[in-house]
């Protein structure tokens, strides 16, 4: 029996499209649910899959709104649902702590920011997270997810860096950014192209490779094109609801 769920909340990059999100991963295991980033619309999009209420914990790769926007709602939420009795303890928010925004994390009784120490990893239940330093304008982390012998790497908003291959290492699925088509490689700084993502998929030796955190222009097919030329495994785009049985 499959016990590792993964579930795309949103992909986008930057803004949502209409009744979509940006940044957002549900994964499931034993019982625990665990959202990785939440961005805008993430919020409304998780409800279709849990309730709220049993949301154990959130990790979030970076500060940058397409992240984070719906934490604040989240919150509220958090709430809500105590003052109504259905939460008994603080909702746990991992990130890291570098720069002010950690402290937002934390609302009164009712949200609990955690430190990430991007040195250890972090135990949640039955996953072992560990973590890679990107090259992004605001210090942002990959992240590894393993669970039992099944791994997920997931590539947040990077430019190209060597440590982004070791964290995607014989990766069962490798979740990476993939902001840029080929020929922008070099002219907008802190992102991927959908051939590095390709790059990284061989070099870490991953076995499926989804693109997300796409970008709102060009045709997404020629991502999947562009990927597939250098990393002949299985490539798909992520779609919202999609969801893999590791
Ligand atoms: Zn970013
Ligand atoms: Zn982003």
């Amino acid at each position: 029996m499959n016990s590792y769920k993964i579930t795309t909340i949103g992909w986008w990059g930057a803004y949502p499209s209409a009744g979509e999100a940006t940044s957002g991963y549900l994964l499931q295991s034993h019982g625990l649910n665990v959202l990785v980033d939440c961005g805008s619309g993430v919020l409304s999009g998780l409800q279709n899959y849990i309730n709220l209420q049993n949301l154990d914990a959130v990790v979030l790769s970076h500060y940058h709104w397409d992240h984070i926007a719906d934490i604040g709602c989240l919150q509220y939420a958090a709430r809500i649902l105590m003052d109504l009795g259905h939460l008994n303890k603080p909702l746990e928010i991992y990130g890291h702590a570098e720069d002010d925004n950690f402290s937002g994390l934390s609302y009164l009784q009712y949200s609990r920011g955690c430190a990430i120490d991007p040195q250890s990893a972090l135990k949640l239940g039955a996953f072992k997270l560990s973590f890679c330093r990107n090259d992004h304008p605001d210090t942002c982390f990959s992240m590894r997810i393993e669970q039992a012998n099944r791994c997920l790497a997931y590539i947040a908003d990077t430019a190209w860096t060597d440590d982004l291959v070791g964290i995607a290492q014989n990766a069962d699925l490798l979740l990476c950014e993939s902001s840029l088509y080929d020929e922008y490689r070099g002219m907008i700084p802190g992102h991927l192209t959908a051939g590095e993502a390709g790059e990284i998929a061989t070099c870490a030796g991953a076995k499926h490779l989804v693109l997300t955190h796409l970008p709102h222009f060009g045709n997404h097919e020629q991502l999947l094109e562009q990927a597939g030329k250098k990393f002949a495994g299985k490539i798909e785009l992520a779609t919202t609801g999609k969801v893999w049985l590791l």
